[in-house]
């Protein structure tokens, strides 16, 4: 189908709920979430998702040409795919969300936040995921976002603690998707990709593309290599393959706003993977103190104004 995008912004239905091109067959399911089904399929189902966050628009942009590009028959689909634009309400709003962040609330825990848009909105989406994921083997699940800061790598991927490794064709993809930095959570969380990753045993990623903009001011070619690789993987071709091999990093600790009190020790304008040395004063929160403890550790989403009990920052450290 043409315009999900410009329709799911606009609110409204598609005049029909599916219909089929000469490669695929769609199938509307709900405000932003699309299934395509190619008519021949010989890949593993994918889960495309972007506009979790409502401000984070350049994914959502390339998400949206992709289709329009499969829907024009100029890239011919070889795996089943769910699109999914995460928040509409906050996407037409233009803000990372309207009453609480969506991406904190994935594996049910939506039920513990006050009901609102977001809340039900995670719970449909859980539930979209289940029909689509349920009995499917090794699926793969990128969630596409932009940072709310620069970064010194500006294209990297987040990736959800998980009992086993990663797939090696999953890390080589993003080397070949021209990720910078690969960092590996090791503990579980409310975002979307450890759902997928959690109740699935989806390959899943959590994609950091550059920085936060409005709609129309993104320069996308800064995203050609993802693009281009989205479109490999899309059409069951292999991706350019790339030299460059991102580095490394693990969560080693993570720094929670507890109170009003809680002060960061950090500019507005510090950046993800700012390196900070062993005994630095990162936050103070009352009785609590977070200090560096390895040699080296570099920020992550350093964010000072989240909801108390939340995530006000990543301190990490590379792996060997
Ligand atoms: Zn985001």
């Amino acid at each position: 189908m043409q315009d999900f995008l410009a329709l799911t912004l606009a609110g409204d239905t598609p005049a029909a709920r599916c219909g089929e091109t000469a490669h695929c067959r769609w199938m509307w399911w709900d405000e932003g979430v699309l299934q395509l089904i190619p008519h021949r399929a010989s890949d593993r189902p994918l889960v495309l998702s972007a506009g979790i966050h409502g401000n984070e628009t350049a994914p959502v942009e390339m998400l949206d040409e992709l289709l329009n590009e499969a829907h024009r028959g100029e890239l011919v689909l070889t795996r089943p795919v769910l699109a999914i634009l995460g928040n509409p309400a906050a996407l037409r709003a233009g803000k990372r969300y309207l009453s609480d962040d969506m991406n904190r609330m994935f594996g049910g825990r939506w039920q513990r936040f006050p009901e609102s848009g977001e809340t039900r909105r995670a719970c449909v989406l859980e539930h979209c995921m289940e029909r689509f994921l349920s009995g499917v083997d090794a699926a793969w699940h990128l969630d596409m976002h932009t940072a709310i800061r620069g970064s010194y790598y500006p294209r990297f991927g987040v990736f959800p603690a998980r009992a086993t490794p990663y797939e090696a064709s999953f890390l080589d993809w993003m080397r070949d998707a021209g990720l910078q930095a690969l960092v590996f959570h090791r503990a579980p969380g409310g975002t979307f990709t450890h759902f997928s990753s959690d109740h699935f045993d989806a390959q899943s990623c959590t994609l950091e593309l550059g920085k936060a903009q409005p709609f129309g001011q993104n320069d996308l070619t800064q995203f050609a290599l993802t693009k281009a690789a989205l479109r490999a993987l899309l059409s069951g071709v292999p991706a350019a393959r790339r030299d460059e091999t991102p580095l490394r990093f693990e969560v080693a600790s993570q720094i929670t706003r507890q109170s009003e009190a809680f002060k960061l020790h950090m500019s507005a304008q510090t950046q993800n993977f700012t390196a900070f040395t062993c005994g630095t004063l990162l936050a103070e929160d009352g009785d609590t103190v977070y200090r560096v403890e390895n040699d080296t550790e570099y920020v992550l989403f350093p964010n000072p104004t989240v909801a108390p009990g939340l995530r006000a920052g990543l301190m990490l450290k590379t792996i060997a």
